[in-house]
This record gives structure tokens, sequence and C-alpha cells, in this order.
């Protein structure tokens, strides 16, 4: 990647994503100075801090760790807002960089996006979690499946639904195929920001019915703590 730096610079705007001042030749999509403030969690790649025990309430998890601590009006908000809606793609990947050397600890096998739902696809035209686990797939050596999970097309609408049927609504909302044998293997499933966790809940949920030997571990951009 670093031979490519300088030539990427020409190409793409060269200014800090956060607050916009001028990036020097070694800094790459946000500036030192946004990174010295940005709200890391210091989470490690393992099962002992809160968001791995509040996954793991809902599903058998096997490790997580998420970059951020997610604040809508705070630097991760913004950096996750440029991301989605204003096509500042290379947040992603920029992102990746920095959570790579948590699952160093145990890298995964093989790496999966959350599926967008189909219609938010063709309205945003990208999916803003690819470029993150992409890049989390090249730096740690996993195989990245991008294919692999699918949103079903007709979620009916949430609102009427009790939470019982919401949470089968969801659970069924997704499908798995894929060719190889995920028994064995450390799966990890990527996210831009965990909120309640129940749809990485119900992807796990799906992939531990067709392979009940595989491992799923959780990664993310953010994560907003519940208070
Ligand atoms: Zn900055």
């Amino acid at each position: 990647m670093k031979p490519l730096r300088p030539l990427l610079n020409l190409v793409y705007s060269r200014t800090c994503v956060l607050c916009g001042r001028p990036l020097t030749y070694d800094e790459d999509v946000i500036c030192r100075r946004c990174v010295d403030e940005l709200p890391f969690t210091h989470y490690d790649f393992s099962d002992s801090h809160k968001l791995a025990r509040i996954l793991r309430a809902k599903a058998p998890v096997y490790k997580a760790t998420s970059l951020l601590f997610y604040s809508k009006t705070g630097l991760s908000g913004k950096l996750i807002h440029k991301l989605k809606y204003h096509h500042h793609a290379r947040v992603g990947p920029r992102l990746a960089e920095f959570l790579a050397p948590r699952l160093m600890t145990d890298p995964p096998h093989i790496i999966l996006p959350v599926p967008l739902h189909p219609r938010k696809m063709r309205l945003r035209g990208y999916n803003q979690t690819e470029g993150f686990a992409l890049r989390l797939s090249r730096l740690t050596g996993a195989r990245y499946e991008s294919r692999a999970l699918r949103k079903r097309r007709h979620t009916p609408s949430q609102t009427t639904k009790s939470p019982w049927e919401r949470w089968q609504n969801v659970r069924h909302g997704f499908e798995l195929r894929t060719r190889s044998n995920w028994n064995g293997r450390h799966i990890l499933l990527t996210d831009d920001v965990i909120t309640t966790g129940a749809t990485l809940a119900a992807i796990v949920q799906v992939i531990g019915q067709e392979f009940p030997e595989a491992r799923v571990s959780v990664a993310s951009m953010a994560f907003n703590l519940p208070r």
C-alpha cells in the first residue's frame, strides 16, 4: 500500500474528513489531531468486555471488538455519517487499519460484511461496511466472502408486530449461501455501528444452524453504548 500513497494523494482530496485541515504526507483520511480525539473503545478482541457481554446474551458470539464508542453528535458519529451519506468511502478502510492489529490475537479465517437491504443498496450505491470488511481481510489474511450472506428482499414492516414476531422477522431476514464448509472455521462478521446487536445476533444464529462447529466473532467500526 505504501508506494501507492503518493499517487493516491494526487487523486483524492488531501484534507481531513473531519476537520478539513490539509493532511501531511504521512496522514491518511483523518488528521493526527482528530485521531487523537477519537473515542477509541480499547476493547481487545475477546469475550470479556461490555460489547461482548451484550452480544453473548443474545447469541453464541465467540469474540467481539469495536473500534470506537458511537455518539451521534460526536466525532465518531460525524465520521460514520460522512461514510454513509457523503460517499467518503475511504473512511471504512482507514478504520479497518486501526482495528486490524487487535484481531491478530486470534485472526479469523473468513470475513463477511453485514449485508445491506437491496433497496438501501440501490439508493446508496454501495455497502459502507464492505470497504471496512475488505481491508480487514487483506490485513488479517482472512478470506473475504461478500456474497455469502444475503438480506431477503421482502421484510415486512416491523411497526405492527409483537416483539416475538419482530425477532422472528429479523431472524429469518437473512440467508446464507456458501459452497465452503465453515465448521471448525473462525468467521468474523463486520458492521458499521452496533446498537442493540439484534441483527448481528440473528446472523450468528443463522450461521450456527448451518455450521454448528463454526466460531462466529463480531467486529464493528463503532458501538453505541447503552445508557
Ligand atoms: Zn482533522
